[in-house]
């Protein structure tokens, strides 16, 4: 059994991870374009966006845990083309591989938006560990910065920034931070604790061009930073599925609850996939990081004939300066949120849909973070 995994991040890991051990003997190859073994991306906007974590200090896993396991890590290695037909892979160099099943681990990459001046190179980007070094290295030598957009990615990185002494702006087409995703009561806490750490806001600005290290947005002076961060969202690395045929839905390779694709021994996981999550009995899209590592082992243990399926609520921690959110969600919408706060910051939101749990976000209330998931998984009703 030759088993090929595409990519370099946590689905890739836990497919290995998973494979080996489910008692899967077979030659397990991981390939990757990054130089790192597979690193927790999660650390970029946050400790290591800040200083407090260095290169060492990312990977999951050292590169010895490789070799323990008999997996071989072909770093700067990029996968081309993929034919299911005749199970090959053909790689940036020409070079060809046979597989006898293959994951397509391939993730998502940041979206610039569409205006211009938005793909100049010094507007940067943060995903990999190669551009998060740029960038904190870029916050080393500014005094301000602008960060473009209000999601996770744009709070995080905008409460670093402003933690490590830059005047850090925001500025995002949303009337508040994270409204779209978690609603109003949830972003109303999220623009406090930015606005405590003294990083600007400029709300419902949809930003016209980009220039000169501005960012302009109607009705305002042009904001202006030593350095410019686009974080508006990510786009999924479909293209070697798309081209190879496989079945995609929303730009995602369209997999069953065991992440096995249209195409016979070809499983896809993590940001990539739009997998079957068999306790919600829909297709669902999540770009979390405990989602990658659930996917990807359910791939690799498949793959070395374990039972396995995807079938847990979605969750996602993220954590805005000093302040840690705690959500699962199965995050295909809601039409009811209700805030509940406990004193002392602390608050739960609790999302439903036609009376449903769909969704719970928390600070400071582990025990409704822990109980949501199993009323949300059940399909309870809201309380
Ligand atoms: C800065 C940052 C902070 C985040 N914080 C959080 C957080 O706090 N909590 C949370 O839940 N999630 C967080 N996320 C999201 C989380 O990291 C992703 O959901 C997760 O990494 C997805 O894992 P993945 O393995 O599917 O893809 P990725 O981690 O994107 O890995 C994909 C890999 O595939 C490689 N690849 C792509 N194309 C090819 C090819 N053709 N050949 C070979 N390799 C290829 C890429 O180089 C990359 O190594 C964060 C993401 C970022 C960028």
């Amino acid at each position: 059994m030759r088993v090929v995994i595409v990519g370099g991040g946590p689905a890739a890991f836990a497919a290995a991870r998973g494979y080996r051990a489910a008692n899967g003997e077979g030659d397990v190859t991981i390939l990757t374009p990054e130089l790192t073994p597979p690193y927790t991306r999660p650390a970029l906007s946050k400790e290591f966006l800040r200083g407090e974590l260095q290169d060492e200090d990312v990977p999951i896993e050292p590169a010895g845990w490789y070799e323990q396991h008999k997996i071989a890590l072909r770093l700067g290695t990029e996968a081309d083309t993929l034919d299911p037909a005749q199970r090959t892979i053909t790689l940036a160099g020409g070079e060809t591989l046979a597989y006898d099943a293959c994951v397509l681990a391939t993730g998502a990459e940041p979206k610039a938006l569409q205006v211009p001046g938005a793909t100049e190179e010094w507007v940067l980007l943060l995903r990999s560990l190669a551009t998060a070094r740029v960038l904190r290295d870029r916050a080393a030598n500014s005094t301000s910065a602008v960060v473009v957009g209000s999601g996770f990615i744009g709070c995080e990185a905008a409460a670093s920034l402003a933690m490590r002494g830059v005047n850090a702006t925001l500025v995002t087409d949303e009337a508040i931070p994270h409204e779209t995703r978690l609603g109003e009561a949830a972003g109303r806490r999220i623009k406090g604790w930015l606005e405590e750490l003294g990083v600007e806001l400029v709300l419902g600005g949809g930003v016209e061009t980009i220039s000169d290290h501005a960012v302009r947005v109607p009705g305002r002076e042009p904001i202006r930073g030593d350095l410019v961060l686009m974080a508006a969202g990510v786009q999924p690395c479909a293209g070697l599925a798309s081209d190879a045929g496989l079945e995609l839905e929303n730009g995602r390779v369209k997999t069953d609850a065991q992440m096995r694709t249209s195409h016979e021994h070809v499983y896809a996981a993590g940001d990539v996939a739009f997998a079957y999550n068999a306790a919600a009995e829909r297709h669902l899209a999540v770009e979390h990081w405990g989602e990658a590592l659930n996917m990807g082992e359910v791939a690799g243990k498949t793959i070395a004939g374990a039972p396995a399926q995807w079938d847990v609520a979605p969750g996602f921690w993220s954590t805005i300066g000093e302040h840690t959110l705690k959500y699962v969600a199965w995050g295909d919408g809601y039409d009811e949120a209700h805030l509940v706060d406990h004193g002392a910051g602390a608050f739960t939101v609790w999302y439903a849909k036609q009376g449903t749990t769909v969704g719970v976000l928390t600070h400071d209330a582990d025990e409704d973070y822990e109980n949501g998931r199993e009323l949300i998984e059940t399909k309870a009703p809201l309380k």
